[in-house]
């Protein structure tokens, strides 16, 4: 199965990011979801996968302060809060698209 790779990435407001994907389809992410759903080892146990970062220490209007591309599978996010080990492969930001497309039955 191949991996959608982003064609654009931006920030259409202060509170979301936005993905264009190579097929077309757009993703649109909040901010503190994305920051809440980052796999770096300081958020999630690599052992259990169990998430450790919890919702209360991320601060409200956290947003991504910067991002680059990791190879050509991954998107590295720094948060406005400081953390920036945060590495999204493409698959994964894919797979969290908000979009009813994506998630028929929502979640
Ligand atoms: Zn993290
Ligand atoms: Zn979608």
């Amino acid at each position: 199965m191949s991996t959608a790779s982003p064609q654009n990435i931006d920030a259409p407001d202060s509170r979301s990011v936005r993905i264009v994907w190579r097929d077309g389809h757009e993703s649109l992410y909040d901010n503190r979801f994305l920051r809440l759903s980052c796999p770096c080892a300081a958020c999630v146990n690599e052992w259990t996968g169990e998430r450790t970062l919890r919702e209360e220490e991320v601060p409200g209007d956290v947003r991504p302060a910067s991002w680059h591309l990791v190879g050509n599978y991954a998107l590295s996010i720094g948060f406005s809060d400081g953390h920036d080990t945060g590495i999204y492969s493409f698959e994964l930001l894919r797979s969290l698209c908000p979009c009813p497309a994506c998630h028929p039955q929502g979640r």
